[in-house]
């Protein structure tokens, strides 16, 4: 099958074998070699010094303790949100207390820094601004470098979802001084869903120190803590944890510049590929399209149920939906992680084969 969905994305054979390996004490020195190995690999790919929380969660779950590390109930928080995963940060947000504000943004757009700027100037009771690298719900990406300048220069907490793009787009934790990012096991990485990883930053472990919302799974000082006996606090997911040794292992081996690279160029292709069809890019500018999602207009007079229905029952490529009001509007194609030119090639004839058959001419 060709899974093209934004996550869970397809794993390299042999990366999914390490993790058939017989289980070993999670307690005992070998787990305590591998999850020093991941730590440094993480580190790298995170392009940080900061230690990096392993959590055995999906990504939201790192998302909770991003937020419930650093904050209060009754904090004021600002929401970044272009797309439904920021929605989900605020609502995270929300559920523990804080009082979230949103900047006017719009679905299909990033979101503009000078805004960011002015909500923050008017209003220097928010302690901490949430925001999306990578809006896979729009196959939008978000200046984030240009983001935390303006957040930084009124001094607040900058919590960042990285989670479609850590390991396939830069994200340079450090260099753009961010407080805490966070990612999962099943997108950039190949490796099958299970892990979540928190980088964080001096100022959010300073802010955990008078932090008030409640936390106990997602306490990252109780993995940090136990990260120094080569442990984590509670039961790890073992066999995602071999999966991702290796998978690191190889990322680090191809080397980040060229997996970046080959993201780029993947992208590229695909919204080349979609335009050549006749179809239409949800990205309002090019210039903020997603390197790891690609997310497409469905044309007028097209029911998408059926289109994506003919594509996994004649072609075996799987294309994901819209979500939330974008349900029916737009298809997504995933393209992060373990994908080839062939798989790309594979979706392009296969929309060119089905598009006709779900009512819309594809041009010669
Ligand atoms: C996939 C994704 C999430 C949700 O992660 P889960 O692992 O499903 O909890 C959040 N934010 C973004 C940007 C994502 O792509």
């Amino acid at each position: 099958m060709n899974l093209r969905i934004p996550g869970p994305t397809p794993c390299p054979e042999d990366v999914l074998l390490a993790g058939a390996q017989q289980m070993i004490d999670h307690r005992g020195p070998e787990f305590a070699d591998i999850i020093a190995r991941v730590h440094t690999g993480l580190q790298t790919i995170f392009s940080t010094a900061n230690d990096v929380a392993i959590l055995t969660s999906s990504g939201t779950g790192a998302m909770e303790g991003a937020i419930v590390n650093t904050l209060s109930p009754g904090d004021r928080v600002m929401n970044v949100s272009i797309g439904v995963f920021g929605e989900r940060f605020g609502q995270i947000a929300e559920a523990y207390g804080a009082e979230v504000v949103k900047p006017h943004t719009e679905y299909g757009s990033a979101a503009d820094p000078d805004m960011v700027g002015s909500m923050l100037a008017d209003d220097p009771t928010i302690k901490a601004v949430l925001v999306t690298h990578n809006e896979t719900s729009t196959g939008v990406t978000n200046d984030i470098g240009a983001i935390a300048k303006v957040v930084r220069s009124h001094d607040r907490l900058m919590l960042v979802d990285a989670i479609s793009s850590v390991g396939c787009v830069p994200v340079q934790t450090d260099a753009w001084d961010l407080d805490v990012v966070v990612t999962g096991s099943q997108k950039g990485f190949m490796v099958p869903p299970g892990l979540a990883f928190a980088a964080v930053g001096p100022r959010a472990r300073e802010a955990a120190k008078t932090a008030t919302m409640p936390r106990f799974y997602f306490d990252f000082e109780k993995h940090f803590s136990y990260f120094e006996r080569g442990q984590t606090p509670w039961t790890p997911a073992v066999s995602v944890m071999f999966s991702l040794d290796l998978a690191i292992e190889k990322l680090l081996a191809d080397g980040m510049e060229a997996v970046y690279t080959k993201h780029a160029k993947i992208a590229s292709d695909v919204r080349a590929g979609v335009k050549e069809l006749g179809l239409e890019l949800f990205v309002k500018d090019e210039a903020y399209a997603s390197n790891t999602v690609t997310a497409v207009k469905v044309p007028e007079g097209v029911e998408l149920s059926k289109l994506r229905g003919l594509l996994r029952s004649d072609r075996n490529v799987v294309v994901a939906g819209g979500q939330g009001s974008l349900d029916g509007k737009i298809f997504r194609i995933g393209h992060m992680g373990h994908i080839t030119d062939e798989d790309v090639a594979d979706v392009m004839e296969s929309l060119a084969d089905v598009l006709p058959r779900a009512g819309f001419p594809v041009p010669a």
